[in-house]
């Protein structure tokens, strides 16, 4: 038991460099997000008292729900500003740092890492350069180059101090920089980082994503407002009634995007976009519906189909139902037949009979999105 140390995972990164639609961190392994694998992966191979899971701040709800056994801490705008963060809640004496993209352990590796504790005050894996290499324009001595990886083992006090000393790339430099002491153990190919699809096809500890459906619904209803202007399913309507609403009230839109958060585990649409924050008066749903769309994608998802039921006495919605199927097929980035829009009143009866506003049913199906295809 390694009582003395809090594993810290730092998966907070937003992979703008990935170039899929998805974050590194919510690459599906099987069943599990990749964040998740990683974590279980340390865990048995050496129980520590204490994992932190650093996350972006609007997901660390839902990795909770993953695995409740961890702490989450929410990242910052760089590496270095997360793993701030995290030292932060750190109460032993050691702390091992582990990138999220560094995610086919090997267990040699941590135990020859754990093995040194106490004989420096950062712990890193390095690995020798096997090409030539050029410092600008001259070649140097390959023997002298170690390329460093991690897991890296830090005092946690002497790392604390080090980070708040300028922006560094890992632990080591930042602990080497404030004069503290490096020790360097041999590397290992498996900590090969994850940084484009390409590596992918590399890593061979990778799992290709579980083949699971996943369905939500949403329900929204809006009363109407005169002299406001009608936005149904992301198109102008033409009527002299408008929704009562913060936004600009498009009712078909806010079901959709809870069908979606419903598929996805991810909530509701109040939580995602309160209607007490300023932010979002007026606003336009699409954009709403566009974000959720990219927050669903980036969690490892990719949107299979969706299907909405507008009950409505007034306005008549059929010569509107082709633009709305179009207009959210562009939002949602699908092909139009995979976005069904239906409409239907409510024989007069009830308050949509009454014609006091409008109801929407909508229903989505996601599937894990398909890294191993992409890649
Ligand atoms: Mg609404």
């Amino acid at each position: 038991m390694q009582n003395d140390t809090t594993l810290i995972l730092l998966a907070a990164g937003s992979s703008t460099r990935f170039g899929l639609p998805v974050k590194k961190q919510w690459l599906y392994q099987g069943e599990d997000p990749l964040w998740l694998r990683v974590a279980r992966s340390f865990a048995d191979a050496a129980p520590f008292p204490r994992i932190l899971v650093v996350g972006q701040r609007e997901e660390l709800e839902c990795m909770r729900l993953f695995a409740p056994e961890y702490d989450y801490v929410a990242g910052g705008e760089s590496r270095q500003a997360s793993l701030s963060n995290a030292l932060r809640e750190v109460r032993t004496p050691w702390v091992l740092v582990n990138d999220i993209a560094r995610c086919c352990l090997d267990e040699a590796l941590l135990r020859r890492i754990l093995d040194c504790k106490g004989e420096a005050d950062c712990i890193a894996p390095a690995l020798p350069a096997v090409d030539t290499v050029y410092y600008r324009d001259a070649p140097v001595n390959r023997e002298e180059i170690r390329l460093i990886q991690t897991p890296q083992l830090s005092r946690t006090d002497i790392l604390r101090t080090a980070i708040r000393n300028g922006e560094n790339t890992d632990e080591s430099s930042a602990i080497h920089r404030i004069g503290g002491s490096v020790l360097l153990v041999e590397g290992s190919a498996n900590a090969h980082k994850l940084t484009t699809p390409a590596d992918l096809r590399r890593l061979e500890c990778l799992k290709p994503p579980g083949s699971r459906t996943f369905t939500g619904y949403g329900l929204d209803t809006h009363a109407f407002e005169e002299g406001k202007a009608m936005v149904l399913g992301g198109v102008p309507i033409d009527s002299p009634l408008g929704f009562k609403a913060h936004s600009d009230g498009d009712v078909a839109l806010h079901a959709l995007i809870d069908a979606l958060l419903g598929a996805a585990g991810m909530g509701d649409i109040g939580e995602h976009f309160p209607d007490n924050d300023p932010r979002w008066k007026g606003a336009d749903s699409g954009e709403l519906l566009e974000a959720v769309a990219k927050r669903i994608r980036g969690c490892g998802f990719e949107i299979r189909n969706v299907d909405l039921s507008i009950l409505a006495e007034t306005p008549r919605l059929s010569p509107y139902k082709t633009a709305m199927r179009t207009r959210i097929a562009g939002i949602l980035g699908l092909p139009t037949p995979r976005v069904n829009v239906k409409a239907t009143t409510s024989e007069k009866m009830g308050f949509v009979g009454r014609k006091e506003g409008v109801t929407v049913h909508a229903v989505a199906t996601l599937g894990y999105f398909n890294w191993k295809e992409a890649s």
